[in-house]
């Protein structure tokens, strides 16, 4: 699934992209009816809170997006003079420049869970759900840690939860509380305030530069040996996350998976040990 960073990224390159002029929206699968409402008008920008991404256009209507686990965006860069490549497959929303000088962008989006016409004012409803996204510089973590500081629930479980925290998933869930040497199955109400702070301004470095590279890379320089991934040089370059089985780059024992609330949990036993009773 995709990650917060990701959102991020497509909201800053479809503002890119699209913002300032008027722009094509179709359905080329005819699953999106709905983007008549906003063929033709002009796109203001994009933005993304946690793993939302928003379409604002003129006249105070957005399109909502959400990925899901299997939904992404494949981007075209069209050649003056050239019209874009026909859709291939399913293909539930392209938005395009319209015809003018120089080359145009077209993006596809497959496989959403979610791609709807909203009112303006709907973004804040979909905003007010989430918990503060480590993002949004105005973000205030203390939201965060109103809710985790209370809970029993497990620290693993709490950061994947979008209602106490916006856009961290699996791989920054379980590269974060490596780094810190946090067990992910200490409970909410054990973790202290000062560690909540450094999880919490240490996934802002690590998401920014997901955002800047578009990949997920989370290790320490002194830990990356430049190996491949267990699982191919297209995973992300890390600590934990699907490295059941391996070394861990640390300690050199085995890293551990279980399953936790439905989704894979990664960590190293032995650095991630938790606290004595
Ligand atoms: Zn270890």
């Amino acid at each position: 699934m995709p990650e917060g960073h990701t959102l991020h990224r497509l909201a800053r390159l479809h503002t890119e992209y699209f913002a300032g002029g008027p722009v094509r929206v179709s359905s080329p699968q005819g699953r999106f009816a709905d983007h008549v409402s906003v063929d033709g008008r002009y796109f203001d920008r994009a933005t993304a809170v946690g793993k939302h991404l928003f379409h604002h256009y003129e006249g105070g209507l957005a399109v909502h997006v959400h990925l899901g686990l299997y939904g992404f965006f494949d981007t075209h860069l069209v050649p003056e003079g050239q019209d874009p490549p026909a859709p291939v497959g399913q293909v539930r929303m392209r938005v395009g420049t319209t015809a003018g000088d120089g080359p145009a962008h077209v993006v596809d989006l497959r496989g959403p869970t979610r791609c709807e016409v909203i009112a303006e004012a709907g973004v804040a409803d979909v905003r007010d759900r989430l918990g503060p996204d480590p993002l949004d510089p105005a973000a205030d973590p203390d939201r965060a840690w109103a809710r985790i500081s209370r809970s029993a629930r497990t620290i693993g479980a709490l950061l994947m939860d979008q209602k106490v925290l916006a856009g961290v998933g699996n791989v920054y869930r379980a590269e974060v509380l490596f780094r810190h040497g946090i067990s992910p199955f200490l409970p909410g109400v054990e973790l202290r305030a000062g560690e909540f702070r450094a999880l919490w301004d240490d996934l802002v470095t690590l998401m920014e530069v997901g955002v800047e590279t578009g990949a997920i890379h989370t290790i320490r320089p002194e830990h990356d040996h430049g190996d491949v991934p267990r699982r191919g040089a297209d995973r992300p370059r890390n600590y934990v996350y699907q490295r059941d089985g391996w070394a861990c780059r640390v300690c050199g024992d085995e890293i551990a998976l279980q399953t936790m609330d439905a989704r894979t949990l990664f960590w190293c036993p032995t650095c991630q040990a938790g606290r004595p009773r």
